[in-house]
């Protein structure tokens, strides 16, 4: 535990406690992906006298997954248990940025006795990618990064006729009434905007405050200035991301929003030229603003202001992903109606990361995701399986001969 952890510490940058979480994660999915034999028997029907339908499931063959640098663990674990158990061999593209956790992966699986040829990794970027899409032996795909590039291997993967699941970026909002718990509704808040830097697709970015909301703000920011950069929060991937996420925050505050609480020029004694942004929070901010409409990828938290949950729920329907969205509050039919009016494939009440437990699966709408099915629990088994239709007669002196 402790050595996967470090080693995604090393090439990530997030905080020991989340790489850990990571593991944690990755051993829950690898659990689930060990109950496959009980979730997927076979359909039989006895359709006539002595005629017998049958479901079997087959693997769909050599399968690529294409990953992202924000969980170098936790996100290729959606896809390589479920893969392999339902009989599939695996070629993996790790992220560019953190390629050091896959090889321990793989190490690991040899160890476990998986057969030579399996599991494999292929190291790159663009150029590779687009050799997964055009090869004509792998015959599924799927991708989890941004949604410009979600929407390239869409493209490339299901022209050359594959089955291509690709996730997309996200920009997950928060409707936060003002009955809402605040001491809960604060923390949840800020664990959402900071967890991983911000660095995660399930991260809430944007807040609609409804209503007489002054004092669950107050509490958020508080709670904000409480983290310590570089121990609450770990590193930005990267010096353009770090610079790409200042550059939404000073657009954002000439445009006319309010920091309340500034992460910009965030340093951390002993790594003066780490790349480190701290908890940020706007108020003020306006749908029509880059900081959001755009995903920033950054610990910030953009709040605007709603009269009305229909008002709310209308900024909320108006961006285009729809990853994950949450609501605040201690009414039933308010939760509701966001529940029911919220265009995002993942819903939390009171709860600011809703990310499913398997069974359950993981995915999202709109620009968040391309392809039918999700990439997590028994939607996967889909994806990663074809089926088989086998109609038996054994009756050769059937009366009634009418399956030929
Ligand atoms: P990215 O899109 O830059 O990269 C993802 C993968 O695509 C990497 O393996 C990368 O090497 C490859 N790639 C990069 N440029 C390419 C190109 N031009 N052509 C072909 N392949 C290319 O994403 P990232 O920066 O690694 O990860 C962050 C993004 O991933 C965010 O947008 C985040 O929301 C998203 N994400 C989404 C989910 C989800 O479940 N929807 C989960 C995690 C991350």
């Amino acid at each position: 535990m402790d050595e996967l952890s470090h080693l995604i510490v090393e090439e990530n940058g997030k905080i020991f406690g989340e790489a850990k979480a990571e593991i944690e994660k990755s051993i829950e999915l690898t659990e689930f992906a060990c109950a496959m034999p009980q979730l997927v028997g076979e359909e039989v029907l006895e359709v006539s006298k002595g005629v017998e339908c049958r479901i079997e499931r087959h693997p769909v063959g050599v399968v690529a997954s294409i990953v992202p640098f924000n969980f170098p663990s936790m996100v290729p674990h959606w896809t390589i248990p479920n893969a392999l158990v339902l009989g599939n061999t695996m070629v993996i593209k790790p992220s560019e940025k953190v390629p050091l956790s896959m090889l321990k992966i793989a190490e690991l699986l040899s160890q476990a006795g998986l057969p030579k040829g399996v599991f494999n990794i292929v190291n790159g970027d663009k150029e590779v990618v687009e050799a997964i899409c055009d090869h004509p032996d792998i015959k599924a795909v799927s991708f989890v990064g941004s949604t410009k590039i979600a929407k390239l291997v869409y493209q490339r993967g299901t022209a050359n006729y594959k089955r291509v699941l690709a996730l997309g970026g996200a920009k997950n909002h928060l409707i936060v009434l003002p009955d809402a718990n605040l001491k809960m509704t604060a923390s949840n808040v800020v664990a959402s905007v900071t967890g991983c830097a911000g660095q995660r697709c399930m991260a809430a970015s944007a807040m609609v405050a409804v209503g007489k909301s002054d004092h669950i703000i107050e509490a958020i920011c508080e709670e904000a200035k409480k983290l310590k950069v570089g121990k609450d929060i770990g590193a930005i991937i990267s010096k353009e991301s770090k610079e790409r996420i200042e550059r939404y925050i000073t657009q954002a505050e000439q445009q006319g929003a309010n920091v309340l609480v500034d992460g910009r020029n965030a340093s951390v004694p002993g790594c003066e030229n780490g790349y480190y942004v701290g908890p940020t929070v706007i108020d003020n901010v306006t749908p029509d603003m880059a900081i959001a409409k755009e995903e920033v990828f950054g610990p910030v938290l953009s709040i605007m202001r709603s009269k009305d949950i229909t008002e709310a729920l209308n900024i909320e329907n108006g961006n285009e992903y729809g990853n994950a969205a949450a609501v605040f509050t201690q009414n039933g039919g308010a939760a509701r109606q966001v529940i029911d009016r919220a265009s995002a494939g993942m819903i939390g009440v009171n709860i600011g990361v809703p990310v499913p437990r398997e069974p359950f699966s993981f995915g999202g709408w709109n620009e968040s995701k391309f392809g039918a099915l999700d990439i997590t629990g028994k939607s996967s088994i889909e994806f990663w399986t074809q089926l088989k239709k086998v109609t038996t007669k054994w009756n050769a002196e059937a009366g009634i001969n009418w399956m030929s």
